[in-house]
């Protein structure tokens, strides 16, 4: 399989090439040139596969030829064991609707089923190309943590995580601090979470000090993070009762619109999704988009579901790649008319186009505490603050079309990762896993260090050179 840029300024590059490149080259987002599809009876032979089986198979057609069958195997089979559970994203019957639960892996968030994988094709590459990758992130709190979790004790990689000072919720902290692999750095800034994304984003712009420190990042935009995903799509279907299968809507709690961007890309594989829910707080730039048709960029306001406080969607732009008709020059006139205005408008047509496959909820904070209550006194289940964006958008999605359709909705987070929304949603904290309270107990390890791109720059340089 050739991978291409969103931008159409690259020649055609391998599936290795196309993720050590994480962005491409031109500034564009990497695709693969052709998206592999399965007919309904392949479809009803893969929903009788195991997860990693199914994630092999699938994975199989974005890679080609370009990593043995037997290694690849072993990478998905070694990236999935670290997962508390042997189904990995299991469906659960809650009320009227289903819950898939994507936070079994090490960090409690869904950034695992990604991380987790990446963490060991990176290894695996590198380690093949003789080369070695220093990765570099500033977090607010899940990312980092999927991150470190995923690269720790890797060969030929370092990672150097910022994250501001006091300012991440004290699991995310504890889930970060405490893994001590030689591997991996933990930078406690003296600053936010803006001074954070500041310095790395400087860091990266001297070139030369890229270069020569091999310095990569970790974002929602690389390919094989949205590949991963791609998988737990797949497996709603296996774990659904036969006659639900026909058609079905999931629900999305979304932020950088990678996680619905795998959804959709499922459902262009040949996954009879019906239609695709967006789910997102009060900031809500792409729920605008799905209304209106207009794509602009608002104020980044705190929400209790903060992951998703993101008002420019990374991933996007794969969407409207193909949304354009895979037409990379008139993918380019939207993006310069955004740039210039800070508004991308499409087409009425091309809006037509979007409505058939997306539907998107804005959900308040009021609503997140009453849908976790509520849930909770209807059926004893408690959700994130980010999974209740997705049910509230559920039930309302509900009302608004009065369909019958199975719903699914994804539950990105344990909800005791986020113990402070739950109690004030429901008066308790809720019970944390043996994963959590495990950590109290551990050391920590980090480096307090000033919000200066030099100060960091210095630390790297000791780091790397011992
Ligand atoms: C990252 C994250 C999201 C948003 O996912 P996107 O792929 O950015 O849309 C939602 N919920 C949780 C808990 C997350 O960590």
């Amino acid at each position: 399989m050739k991978y291409i840029s969103t931008r159409g300024g690259i020649d055609p590059i391998s599936f290795n090439q196309a993720v050590m490149m994480g962005l491409a080259s031109d500034g564009g987002l990497l695709l693969p040139a052709t998206t592999p599809t399965f007919s309904s009876a392949e479809i009803k032979e893969l929903a009788e596969l195991p997860y990693t089986q199914l994630a092999m198979t699938i994975f199989s057609r974005f890679i080609g030829d370009d990593i043995p069958p037997a290694d690849l195997r072993q990478l998905i089979e070694s990236s999935y064991a670290t997962f508390s559970t042997k189904t990995v994203a299991p469906l659960k019957r809650v009320g009227d609707l289903y819950i898939q639960e994507l936070f079994h892996g090490p960090t409690l968030a869904f950034k695992d089923i990604a991380l987790q994988f990446l963490g060991n094709l990176f290894e695996y590459l590198l380690v093949r190309e003789k080369r070695s990758l220093n990765i570099i992130g500033a977090t607010s709190g899940d990312t980092g943590s999927a991150a470190i979790h995923g690269v720790r004790g890797k060969k030929n990689i370092n990672i150097f995580i910022l994250h501001p000072h006091g300012k991440v919720s004290p699991v995310q902290e504890k889930q970060m601090t405490s893994v001590l692999d030689d591997n991996v750095f933990n930078l406690a800034i003296e600053g936010n979470f803006d001074d954070g994304q500041r310095v790395v984003k400087e860091l990266f712009a001297d070139l030369d000090f890229k270069r020569d420190y091999q310095l990569g990042a970790v974002n929602s935009i690389n390919w094989a993070r949205i590949m991963a995903q791609v998988v737990y799509y797949f497996s709603v279907y296996s774990q659904l009762p036969i006659a639900a299968r026909k058609d079905f809507t999931v629900v999305v709690p979304t932020g950088n619109f990678g996680n619905i961007f795998a959804g959709w890309m499922a459902k262009e594989m040949g996954l009879p999704i019906k239609r695709l829910v967006l789910a997102t707080n009060a900031n809500d730039i792409l729920y605008r988009f799905i209304k209106t048709g207009i794509y602009s960029s608002g104020e980044v306001m705190p929400t209790l579901s903060p992951s998703m406080d993101i008002q420019l969607a990374s991933n996007f732009e794969r969407y409207l790649y193909y949304l354009n008709d895979r037409n990379p020059h008139q993918l380019n006139e939207r993006l310069t008319e955004f740039a210039v205005s800070g508004e991308l408008v499409i087409s009425s047509k091309l809006f037509e186009k979007m409505r058939e496959n997306f539907t998107s909820v804005r959900v308040d904070d009021q609503a997140i505490l009453t849908t976790i209550k509520d849930t909770w006194q209807e059926t004893g289940y408690i959700l994130d603050p980010h999974t209740a964006t997705g049910v509230n958008a559920a039930h309302e999605y509900r009302l608004q079309e009065q369909t019958d359709t199975a719903m699914i909705c994804l539950a990105t987070a344990h909800p005791a990762k986020f113990p402070d929304a739950v109690e004030k949603a429901i008066g308790t904290p809720p019970t944390a896993p043996p994963s959590i309270t495990a950590l109290e107990n551990l050391p920590c390890r980090f480096d307090l260090i000033a919000a200066d791109t030099k100060a960091v720059k210095a630390y790297l340089i000791e780091k790397l050179s011992t």
